[in-house]
């Protein structure tokens, strides 16, 4: 099925094709709905998973039951870092937050081929440091800047992984993006709306002014973008 046409995903796109059809005999496509979770912390990881649509979300939990994002995953990445220091745990909760199908592989199957291809293995490597970029870019904007530059970035990061004008983000998941209440979300998403960037209707989000959104946003969304691009290049 995946003889011809390689999937949307850039690290199993940038594989040398000899490594992808190995690769390609233990994936499986699923369909993931929104909320569907990935993951849980502290529990075995059993399948990595390579997004070709949708955005899957990195949640933080802590002991009280308090959550917040720590960042996206969708068609550029995977999920399933521990595995390449053969650590079979998962620190995080993955839940997929924009519905979208990905390219599951068994955990052992894909600790076998980061051991036999160097190829995947680097790429892999290389987008593992992107995320700690993006991590520690994160912390730094929830210090520094506003929620509306932040709500602004978090749009355009979302648009990169979904392709489209049009996506689907609930107030909740937005809310817990931000780290902050779901009305002060609806403020800044209304100034977005009376400024004529994005619609935002039920969940339903329309980008309507891309460039405003980046005139909007702070310097991480660049940043993160820049090292992104930097790292899945091909080397
Ligand atoms: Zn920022």
């Amino acid at each position: 099925m995946f003889d011809t046409e390689r999937p949307r995903n850039t690290l199993l796109a940038r594989l040398p094709a000899a490594d992808y059809q190995r690769l390609a005999r233990d994936l499986e496509a699923v369909t993931l709905p929104d909320k569907h979770i990935l993951s849980e912390p502290d529990e075995r990881i059993d399948y990595a998973y390579f997004p070709v649509s949708g955005v899957v979300s990195i949640i933080m939990l802590m002991r009280n039951g308090g959550a917040a994002e720590a960042g996206i995953v969708g068609r550029e990445g995977m999920i399933g870092l521990p595995l390449l220091v053969n650590d079979f745990v998962s620190p995080y909760r993955m839940i997929q937050q924009v519905p979208g199908v990905s390219l599951r592989i068994p955990a052992a199957a894909l600790v076998e081929m980061l051991r036999s291809s160097p190829a995947l293995r680097q790429l892999v490597e290389r987008y593992a440091l992107a995320v700690l970029q993006q991590s520690a870019q994160n912390a730094a904007c929830h210090l520094l800047h506003g929620l509306d530059q932040r709500l602004c970035r978090w749009l355009l990061a979302t648009q990169d992984r979904v392709g489209a004008d049009t996506f689907y983000l609930t107030q909740e998941f937005l809310a817990q993006m931000l780290g902050v209440q779901r009305q002060t979300v609806n403020q800044s998403a209304g100034a977005l709306q009376r400024a004529e960037v994005i619609a935002y209707r039920r969940g339903n989000v329309r980008v309507l002014n891309r460039h405003g959104l980046e005139r909007l946003t702070c310097e991480c969304y660049e940043q993160t973008r820049a090292v992104y691009e930097r790292m899945l290049a091909l080397p």
